[in-house]
């Protein structure tokens, strides 16, 4: 006897009938005598729906209370799939995420799970029931519900499958798995049988959504294999485990697309000591998070200083921004939003030179500008013009020759 985690994200949740068809899924698994916990998304667009309302009831909505209503949506499909196996003959038993031990910190709308109190739930296992749990929330300190942050069903999942020491943890969604890029971008994109956890958790980190970032550090941590794999079929998806050697052939394994940054420069600031740390500082204490920086020397003693933050902290960003650059005597800022990052990545890249290259010529090729360049030991992004960002992530795709092979 197995023990699988099954998470359901929005799509396949998306009305009672598709409710039935997890339903389906968790009946067969829990008849061929594996222990299934199921974890749940709130059905497609209510998470939108509630943030929608919540900024109709007031212009900066209460982070306490918004964090209530959210963790509503999950709640709603976890009771009605529990319902519907009940009602077909099945022991079940949903959870909210405080009762099933999910503890986290106090940050609301992005808490990180501390620890997972799994007594409830193995108890509910050994009774018999397949246990359904509301993702995507947990509980503070004082008891008050807190959420995990857009996507995070993938992390309670996740943290769940490490917490109850699961066989597997699989995540069902709307595409058959991981792609060499997003399928829905890209025609040609190619589904990868087995990817690391290091590279999935780049692709993640650069823009790939099937997976929230967080999920893909507790897998990587806890060494919980995933499996990336459609919920509207039965084929064989992804696995996302650990590196092996085979792993490494590929220079190049995926391309990303990141539409949420905004850029921010700081025009002929002083080029002296402490003038960074002091912008970045302030940045900080406000726990707003920093991706890309560039810094181009001027003549007469003066630099720019350039860097880009996520479209949800921009407008804090750039307040802060104008605080500091008053106290520097900063010339002026000038800030873009319709900027896309898109990013290569892969394993092989540690030990071959000229992807750079290769990409450079192959945005050049399509006339797309580069306005910011960033490399790590196994990537490299460059931001340009939103409007061009499909065509650099298909150009790049048919560059690094990552399209489905031919028959
Ligand atoms: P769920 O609601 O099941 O959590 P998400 O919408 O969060 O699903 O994530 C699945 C989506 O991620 C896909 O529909 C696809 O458009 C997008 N996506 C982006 N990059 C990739 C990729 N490299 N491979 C697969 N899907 C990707
Ligand atoms: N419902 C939440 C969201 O839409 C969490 C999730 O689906 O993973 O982001
Ligand atoms: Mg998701």
């Amino acid at each position: 006897m197995s023990l699988r985690v099954h998470k359901y994200g929005g799509t396949s949740v998306a009305d009672i009938q598709r409710i039935a068809n997890v339903a389906g899924r968790v009946q067969k698994a829990h008849d061929g005598g594996d222990q299934v916990v199921v974890v749940l998304s709130a059905m497609a667009g209510v998470t939108d729906r509630l943030i929608a309302l919540a900024n109709q009831a007031s212009k900066t909505p209460d982070k306490r209370e918004l964090d209530v209503l959210l963790a509503t949506g999950e709640q709603t499909t976890a009771a009605l799939l529990a319902m519907m196996l009940k009602a077909r003959g099945y022991k079940a038993k949903s959870f909210l995420g405080f009762q099933a031990g999910i503890h986290t910190d106090h940050m609301s709308g992005k808490a990180r799970i501390l620890d997972i109190d799994s007594k409830r739930l193995k108890k509910a296992l050994d009774e018999g029931n397949i246990v359904v749990v509301a993702g995507f929330q947990g509980a503070d300190n004082d008891g008050d519900i807190t959420t995990l942050g857009r996507g995070g069903s993938d992390t309670s999942a996740v943290a769940i499958a490490a917490a109850l020491k699961a066989d597997v943890c699989e995540i069902y969604t709307d595409v058959d798995g991981v792609y060499t890029t997003d399928p829905r971008i890209c025609a040609d994109a190619r589904k990868i049988d087995r990817i690391s956890y290091e590279e999935m958790l780049e692709m993640a980190i650069l823009g790939a959504k099937v997976l929230q970032i967080r999920s893909v550090e507790f897998a990587k941590k806890y060494n919980v294999p995933v499996h990336v794999r459609s919920s509207f079929n039965e084929e064989e998806g992804t696995m996302v485990i650990n590196e092996t050697a085979d792993m490494e052939s590929a220079v190049v394994s995926g391309v990303t697309c990141d539409m949420n940054e905004a850029r921010i420069t700081l025009k002929k600031v002083p080029d002296q000591p402490g003038i960074s740390a002091k912008i970045f500082g302030a940045l900080a204490k406000a726990e707003i998070m920093v991706d890309m920086i560039i810094q181009n020397t001027r003549s007469g003693g003066q630099t720019d200083l350039t860097f880009t933050v996520t479209k949800d902290d921009f407008e804090r960003a750039l307040e802060i921004s104008e605080m500091v650059a008053e106290e520097v005597a900063a010339e002026e800022i000038k800030t873009a939003t319709d900027i896309a990052k898109v990013s290569v990545i892969g394993l092989g890249m540690k030990s071959h030179s000229g992807v750079a290259a290769v990409m450079f010529e192959a945005l050049a090729s399509e006339n797309i500008n580069i306005r910011l360049i960033s490399t790590s030991e196994i990537r490299i992004s460059c931001v340009i013009l939103a409007k061009y960002a499909e065509l650099a992530v298909r150009t790049l795709h048919a560059a690094f020759g990552l399209e489905k092979p031919r028959e």
